[in-house]
């Protein structure tokens, strides 16, 4: 075969695995949107026929020798020099899929899966029985099927580097140390001199908001932001979620609670966040592995930067506010866009991760960066986890955990073996403010577009520096080559304490 035809044939192999975990991904878009409750069991079954259909294309012993025989090896994952930039780019990730599909025997994977329908089980119960004790012996079993798969991947010295690379390629424990270091010192400092001032007035929040307005205002809100409705739709479900279906079919979902318009709404703007990076992939890299996000962490960083930057941020309140308060002139009379949003930046130090604000949010994700850590060197144990993570929470958020299911019991992703997963959340929030950092330098007058909602010209920015690049880069270049600098916290430091400063007179 010719390079021309072996690089087809790539191609083609590439595109088939695509349709196969896009089809899986619409059944189970359905599955937390439509189905029926009586659905689910079969739903289970279908969607586990497709992940094996996908793994086998993922194994695929001709997709190994097409990668070879363009000389991709595990070495030398961008293969022949001759072959164009994009080309070596797409050989570097099939590669790497390619090699950690297949380095792990059927035989292990299928254990594992087993043990983790089980332990999540398991994790539902002793979350509901606050018990821990009942939890324990899973996690045990979980760790230790994620530390063989992080050293069948090659990382025999340190498994937890491999899981960190898994959502986070090129992400170690040495890097991301170097940078929640002062993180985690200046935060703890910042969230203490808040906790010390008064609160502000969020009272008009707690107010009854119709469910059917806030449908509106968020149907409009996404388009305005810059959603294409012609490639994609927004739906219900229990929790907000993007997926994308197809170049040109990008879902997202959110819920509305009627007593907490925040929730509907923050959640309708960070997933626009995720779509509109998978809507802004070049044409040229169209139906291929690189259209896609370059890791979790960026993903996270343009989602996060939608709610909370730009999202959160008072030009963009000055901008909205009376079309909200027409929409909503009983809880909100006599409300300024300067109070509401004060109100939307409130700081409170919480037990729970998924009610934390801002400011907060990052140190619960130290807090489980720095136990997994431990758990995977072998300096914790899996008992004495409770008593370390209550022990952190006074550390770090100055909080006495009550009970365990609103403790170590509180997150489902170490049930499911999801190890290595939570840095790249408040990486995101780093990475964020470093681009926001590129793109105020180049847009000095930024502000003034987003109060006068022109959020095509933060969205043209990101597209032509960020989107544009799709999964071509390694997380770590990709905010290199964007941002001229290594990822650091001090972006993302510098712009809590410019905008909480004056919110809490510190
Ligand atoms: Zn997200």
């Amino acid at each position: 075969m010719s390079k021309q035809e072996l690089l087809d044939r790539l191609y083609e192999l590439d595109r088939q695995n695509r349709h196969w975990a896009h089809i899986s991904a619409l059944l189970q878009w359905d599955q937390e949107t439509y189905l029926p409750p009586a659905g689910v069991e079969d739903r289970a079954e279908q969607v586990a026929l497709l992940e094996g259909r996908l793994h086998e294309g993922q194994t695929n012993p001709e997709l190994g020798r097409t990668l070879e025989a363009l000389g991709s090896t595990s070495e030398n994952p961008w293969g022949d020099e001759s072959l164009t930039p994009v080309n070596r780019d797409l050989l570097r990730v099939l590669r790497k899929s390619y090699d950690r599909a297949t380095r792990l025997p059927a035989e292990l994977v299928a254990q594992a899966a087993k043990a983790e329908a089980l332990s999540q089980a398991a994790w539902v119960r002793a979350r509901k029985q606050n018990d821990f004790s009942l939890f324990a012996p899973h996690l045990q079993t979980m760790i230790d099927f994620a530390k063989q798969k992080a050293r069948l991947w090659g990382f025999e010295e340190l498994p937890y580097n491999g899981l960190l690379d898994l959502h986070e390629s090129g992400m170690t424990v040495d890097t991301i140390d170097r940078v929640f270091t002062p993180l985690r010192r200046e935060l703890t400092a910042l969230t203490k001199k808040i906790a010390a001032r008064s609160p502000v007035d969020r009272s008009f929040l707690d107010c009854e908001y119709p469910v059917d307005r806030q449908d509106r205002f968020g149907q409009d809100l996404m388009k305005t932001l810059g959603f294409e409705v012609q490639r994609g739709r927004l739906d219900l479900s229990a929790h907000p979620f993007t997926t994308t279906l197809g170049t040109d079919d990008i879902r997202i979902t959110t819920r509305y609670f009627p007593k907490n318009i925040l929730s509907g709404l923050f959640s309708i703007i960070h997933e626009t966040g995720h779509a509109l990076y998978e809507m802004g992939f070049p044409p040229e890299l169209r139906g291929t592995s690189l259209a896609d996000g370059a890791s979790m962490g960026i993903h996270e960083s343009q989602s996060r930067l939608w709610e909370n930057v730009i999202g959160r941020s008072l030009p963009f309140w000055e901008g909205l506010f009376p079309r909200l308060q027409e929409l909503f002139s009983e809880p909100l009379k006599g409300i300024t866009a300067q109070d509401f949003y004060r109100g939307v930046n409130a700081v409170k130090p919480s037990l729970i991760r998924v009610d934390a604000d801002e400011v907060t949010y990052s140190l619960h994700i130290i807090l489980r960066y720095e136990l997994e850590k431990r758990l995977f060197s072998g300096d914790l144990s899996v008992d004495a986890l409770p008593r370390e993570w209550n022990a952190l929470m006074v550390e770090l958020l100055g909080l006495e955990s009550e009970t365990d299911a609103d403790g170590v019991l509180q997150d489902v992703h170490w049930s499911m073996g999801a190890f290595g997963y939570f840095p790249s959340y408040a990486l995101g929030n780093l990475y964020g403010l470093q681009i926001w950092e590129a793109l105020k330098n180049d847009v000095p007058d930024i502000d003034d577009h987003i109060q006068t909602g022109r959020f095509d010209v933060p969205l043209g920015w990101l597209r032509d520096r960020v989107h544009r690049l799709g999964a071509r880069l390694l997380p770590l270049e990709l905010i290199e080559t964007v941002t001229g600098k290594a990822p650091d916290s001090r972006a993302f430091l510098d712009y809590l304490t410019k905008k909480y400063s004056p919110l809490y007179d510190l």
